[in-house]
């Protein structure tokens, strides 16, 4: 959460930062602000809400900019303090000679306000941040030089942060670092750049370096120092990155979030490609690093992530356990963070998550390797700092999903995990030839019954709109179609704010079913197969209580036509693939919900795609 851009070189700075925050703005859009180095002081502009309100600002005040070469900006999730300009970043010291941007939470910036504001200092914000640049403020002061200042200053910082720094004495010098958020440094010709994420800096370099935590870069024009805690000097490791510049477009679509819906079929195919050749031929997985031996005697795994991968990892459970027989435990990766597990060196640890980037989940796969344990990663992100952390890394190959309501990096998850549970069941030999065959040969038809879905979906929103102006909407399922309402419940309360939930169908009547009238509608995930009738009873139950009741379905069965208002049909599917036809129309009711509703689909309010605070 939150973006950080940084630049000195020689070319129009505005321009970079505005550029870099854009391509950052997933991760945040409160506010935004920049600092740029005029003659001889800092000059400043923020604007709350998001960047084109920046760029308006920014606008007016062109001529007091237009020869700067040197700037730091910065896009905001707020963490501490509301969502306005006061606490826009840049933030500064008294006098505004220094000057920082910060992604992360200071977690004790409130002694070190208390200590600061004994010294003089004078804070105008509510963020934990100004405590930082006060800090070094106060330290370079003495010292007079910034980059010891910094490293000075975070021997006393606790917390995450990534940091970009300048100072008006200093019109040849930037300083970053960072510790648990995620930073690095583009290097150009007699120019460097610094940002949260490559699309920053990817349409003027590819030669870049990840910081490390702890590490401490300082640019200057034409150097480049790295220093770690203790002020020693480090070999400076640039790489190559894989990346193209991307434009990235809506191509005809009225929101990102509709065409990476409609994205998934390819996205499917894509991830298939080099590992489902034939029903025939057993599942090539490279990418998992585990020898066969341990994989054949492994007996438990531990499945760690947040939000929408956190119900992609439900599904993975499922389908490993009813696979491979293999015990799997899942848990949201700020619970598992900060409790005693049972985590050991025979234990697969696997981490999901689309950005590779989410703290909690680094934090845990962090720990879980410390313990010993090969750890695997799902991510849409190779280059992410999980990624980097793997043993294992199986890349969901998605593409840039743009919209902050995570849809096609789910599918794409899901599929992976089917890949996995597949690959593994064939070495453990859990699965009968017929049943691999069946799946697998189902697996293939999955894009085209998606793709079947999506030219109807003209239907679907006429039944989202129906019920679009209800407060709240429930949804039901049971077996492994579960995290599906659960992930369908999301989606909803993501974009249209509706109170949503999901819920295992047989636990409507232990409290749930309390709050059904006539005014609530229940979706029933209702897939053929070995819960249907059952499901198809805690249905009636919640039509006894006058819920507006619709189904999902690939039945055919007539008698649901007096159960349900409204029957929405999808392609036929065995049950354990289910999850990846019955998402789809879920994705699209809460997409033209909150279409319907004028709700800010691909960016909605409170949130971020990349979440890079606990
Ligand atoms: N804690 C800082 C703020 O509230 C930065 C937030 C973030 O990185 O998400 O402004």
């Amino acid at each position: 959460m939150c973006g950080i851009v940084g630049y000195i070189g020689t070319r129009q700075v505005v321009d970079i930062l505005l550029n870099g925050l854009e391509q950052l703005e997933y991760r945040g859009y409160d506010s935004a602000g920049v600092a740029v180095m005029g003659e001889n002081k800092i000059n400043i502009y923020k604007a709350e809400g998001k960047l084109e309100n920046l760029s308006s600002e920014l606008l007016i005040h062109k001529d007091e900019y237009k020869n700067s070469t040197l700037g730091i900006g910065h896009i905001r999730w707020a963490t501490h303090g509301a969502p306005n300009v006061i606490n826009a970043h840049p933030h500064t010291c008294n006098c505004g000679r220094l000057v920082i941007v910060h992604n992360g939470i200071i977690e004790n910036y409130k002694e070190l306000k208390a200590e600061l504001e004994k010294k003089g200092a004078k804070f105008r914000s509510q963020t934990d941040t100004e405590a930082v640049a006060h800090l070094i403020a106060y330290i370079y002061n003495d010292t007079k030089d910034l980059t010891e200042a910094v490293r000075l200053a975070t021997k006393k910082i606790e917390g995450a942060y990534a940091l970009c720094v300048m100072h008006s004495d200093k019109k040849d010098e930037l300083v970053a670092t960072k510790r648990n958020a995620p930073l690095l440094v583009g290097v150009g010709d007699d120019e460097y750049f610094v940002a949260s994420d490559v699309p920053a800096i990817i349409p003027y370099t590819k030669r870049a370096m990840y910081l490390n935590d702890n590490q401490i870069v300082t640019l200057t024009r034409n150097d480049m120092t790295l220093i770690d805690a203790e002020g020693k000097e480090l070999p400076k490791k640039v790489e190559t990155l894989p990346w193209e510049p991307v434009a990235l477009s809506k191509m005809g679509y009225k929101h990102f979030m509709l065409k990476e819906i409609h994205e998934q079929p390819d996205v499917i195919r894509n991830v298939l490609v080099g590992k489902l050749h034939s029903a025939q031929t057993p599942i090539k997985l490279d990418e998992v690093k585990l020898n066969k031996d341990t994989l054949k005697n492994l007996n438990r795994i531990q499945i760690i992530a947040c939000g929408t991968s956190l119900h992609a990892a439900m599904i993975g459970k499922y389908i490993i356990e009813d696979f491979c027989g293999i015990s799997v435990d899942i848990e949201a990766s700020s619970e598992y963070i900060y409790r005693k597990t049972v985590t050991d060196e025979h234990t697969l640890v696997i981490g999901v998550s689309q950005s590779g980037e989410t703290a909690d989940t680094l934090t845990a796969i962090k720990q879980a390797k410390a313990k010993g344990s090969h750890v695997l990663i799902i991510t849409n992100r190779p280059d992410s700092a999980m990624a980097r952390e793997a043993d294992s890394l199986i890349p969901v190959n998605a593409g840039i999903e743009v919209s902050v309501a995570a849809t096609k990096s789910y599918i794409a998850q899901l599929v992976s995990f089917y890949l996995l549970a597949i690959y593994m069941a064939e070495i453990k030999n859990t699965m009968s030839s017929k049943a691999l065959y069946e799946i697998k040969s189902e697996m293939m038809l999955v894009p085209q019954k998606i793709e079947q879905i999506l030219s109807h979906k003209e239907t679907i929103k006429q039944c989202a709109q129906h019920y679009a102006n209800t407060k709240d909407f429930i949804y039901v399922a049971r077996g492994i179609n579960y995290p599906t309402a659960l992930e369908g419940a999301l989606k909803l309360k993501e974009i249209s704010y509706i109170n949503a939930t999901g819920y295992p169908a047989g636990e409507l009547k232990h409290g749930p079913i309390a709050m059904l009238d006539e005014s609530m509608p229940v979706l029933s995930i209702l897939m053929k197969g070995s819960v249907y009738e059952k499901l198809l009873s805690n249905s009636e139950e919640a039509k006894a209580r006058n819920a507006r009741m619709i189904a999902l379905t690939n039945s055919k069965d007539e008698k649901l036509k007096d159960l349900f208002e409204y029957i929405i049909e999808v392609p036929d599917i065995q049950e354990l693939l289910s999850p990846l036809i019955a998402m789809i129309p879920l994705q699209l009711i809460a997409y033209y919900i909150a279409e319907y509703l004028g709700k800010d689909v691909d960016q909605p309010r409170n949130l971020a795609k990349s979440v890079t605070v606990e």
